[in-house]
């Protein structure tokens, strides 16, 4: 068997307008903090590292970070629920085939990896209809780290779902970020340039394939060595 993990943002699906406005409402409701995301490059980081290094550039003292961090993850989990409906989610070209594709093969196990927060992930996966192709992830709010994520998805995938590792395990990304959490827990990292990265900049940070978006279906099949 194998574990396909996949990023959402920039991956799966463009960024979205309300992911954003629900941190702005979570630093505003937990810190009492006006703080505009506007023009912050932030692909890769996890949800709860973003809260903890805005916060700490908006100079709110460490231990208020700290003890407000569950807080401001619940504030923008509801704050979010209640944006989605109007969020303006887009699925990226190519992904629906492939995706598709992948699940009808009896090797084939998928998961998210994600810096989202856990229901602000299921909740745009949902939306645009791919949630039923992911069976288990690592989220954003478990951790600053994002290779921690990487490895809570593959224990899932172990204890719930009969994987067993042996150098089979890919990671689906569009940042260096992605690539290092990825090769940090031992997977093989394939790198899209869908997102603020080039294939370039990608192979640059060490992904092991590289390719342009994921409508390249049969040089993903390839990558995976599966029968297309
Ligand atoms: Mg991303």
């Amino acid at each position: 068997m194998k574990l396909l993990l996949f990023d959402v943002d920039q991956t799966l699906l463009k960024s979205s307008r309300g992911h954003r406005a629900a941190f702005e409402q979570g630093f505003l409701e937990a810190y009492g903090v006006e703080f505009s995301m506007e023009g912050l490059e932030l692909g890769g980081m996890t949800d709860r590292e973003i809260i903890v290094e805005l916060m700490r550039v908006a100079r709110v003292p460490e231990r208020v970070i700290q003890s407000r961090l569950d807080q401001c993850i619940r504030f923008m989990e509801h704050r979010y629920a209640e944006m989605l409906k109007a969020d303006d989610l887009e699925v990226l070209p190519g992904v629906v085939g492939l995706l598709e594709a992948l699940n009808s093969h009896p090797e084939v196990l998928m998961g998210l990896v994600t810096g989202n927060l856990e229901t602000i992930a299921w909740g745009k996966v949902r939306k645009v209809g791919l949630a039923k192709y992911f069976k288990l992830g690592g989220f954003g709010g478990e951790d600053v780290v994002r290779s921690h994520l990487v490895e809570n998805a593959i224990q899932r995938a172990v204890r719930h779902h009969g994987f067993s590792v042996a150098n089979n395990v890919y990671v689906f990304g569009d940042t260096p970020r992605d690539i290092d959490a990825g090769h940090a827990a031992r997977a093989i990292v394939v790198a899209v340039a869908s997102g603020h990265y080039s294939k370039a900049d990608l192979k640059r940070a060490g992904a092991d394939w590289v390719i342009e978006s994921m409508a390249e279906k049969e040089k993903i099949f390839d990558i995976l060595d599966l029968k297309n």
